[in-house]
């Protein structure tokens, strides 16, 4: 990949788009974006186990890398790079990149070390592509910033792009791990959207208090999937992440919850 990357980069500019594969409309909308700003992209597809605790899903998670490769090729993408773990993590391997305070809240809290496989495949990433550009999706919001953050840090020549979140038609984030729903389970994964919708709206009718909208949001939850875990529930500035009580412009809110085993996340801009 880097002696490819040599070559390629004496005449064009390279987009990057990093995923874990099984992709959905979401990960082909990055690579469209990355086309835009970029001659050529290149889209990696590595389940990162570092990434993942030992009770979360790395076993589990979904694969299908024939239909990756389809979908990349329909998105207009021309290079896959699909390494084994142990091309990226040789044995005694023992360098990893770690964020401060960016990435100890939300994910970070609930679950400890998450970012620190994320900062260091996606540097090692950087260092084997070299892009010019990279394209990471709002819809892993704080994941977006924790990465900006370590681009800009460690000095990364690299134009960052944070691209919009694709849903469903009714609203659900498109995520790879939506395939972990039965049919019968489905509906109830609506639970964060509706949430966060109620969230909006209730802000636009000038309701301004979180821990009033907090409130309405654990009860949409619960009416939605009874059975429904909230891991958390948070307001933060856009940029910094620092916790906001009245809401005001560049508030972000964004929630974990556990439907039926599967821990999904969402977002979005309240203000
Ligand atoms: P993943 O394969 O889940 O690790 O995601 C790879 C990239 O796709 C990350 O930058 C995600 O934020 C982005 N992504 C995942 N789901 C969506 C979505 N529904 N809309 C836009 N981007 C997404």
């Amino acid at each position: 990949m880097q002696s490819v990357v040599r070559e390629l980069s004496k005449k064009k500019t390279i987009g990057l788009v990093p995923t874990m594969g099984f992709l959905h409309d979401g990960h082909v909308s990055l690579i469209q974006k990355a086309l835009k700003h970029s001659d050529i992209v290149i889209t990696t597809i590595f389940v990162n186990p570092a990434q993942f605790a030992p009770n979360e899903d790395l076993d589990r998670y979904p694969r299908d890398e024939k239909g990756d490769i389809e979908k990349i090729k329909s998105a207009g993408g021309k290079i896959v790079f699909i390494p084994k773990a142990s091309d990226i993590y040789p044995d005694n391997y023992q360098t990893y990149v770690e964020v401060g305070d960016l990435s100890q809240t939300l994910e970070g809290a609930s679950r400890p070390s998450h970012f620190k496989g994320v900062t260091t495949i996606v540097a090692k990433l950087f260092n084997i592509t070299r892009p010019d550009v990279v394209v990471f999706g709002l819809k892993d919001y704080q994941q977006a910033m924790v990465l900006k953050k370590m681009t800009h840090d460690l000095n990364y020549p690299i134009k960052f792009i944070i691209a919009p979140t694709v849903r469903e038609k009714d609203g659900l984030a498109m995520s790879s791990r939506n395939k972990y729903f039965s049919p019968k389970q489905r509906p109830e994964s609506l639970a964060l959207y509706f949430a966060l919708k109620t969230a909006k709206e209730m802000v636009k009718s000038d309701i301004k208090d979180t821990s009033q909208i907090k409130k309405e949001m654990k009860a949409v939850i619960q009416a939605t999937c009874p059975t429904a875990q909230i891991d958390y529930i948070a307001f933060t500035d856009f940029n910094s992440l620092d916790p906001v009580k009245k809401i005001v412009k560049n508030t972000i809110c964004s929630l974990a919850v556990r439907i039926h085993a599967v821990r999904l996340i969402d977002n979005m801009k309240l203000l």
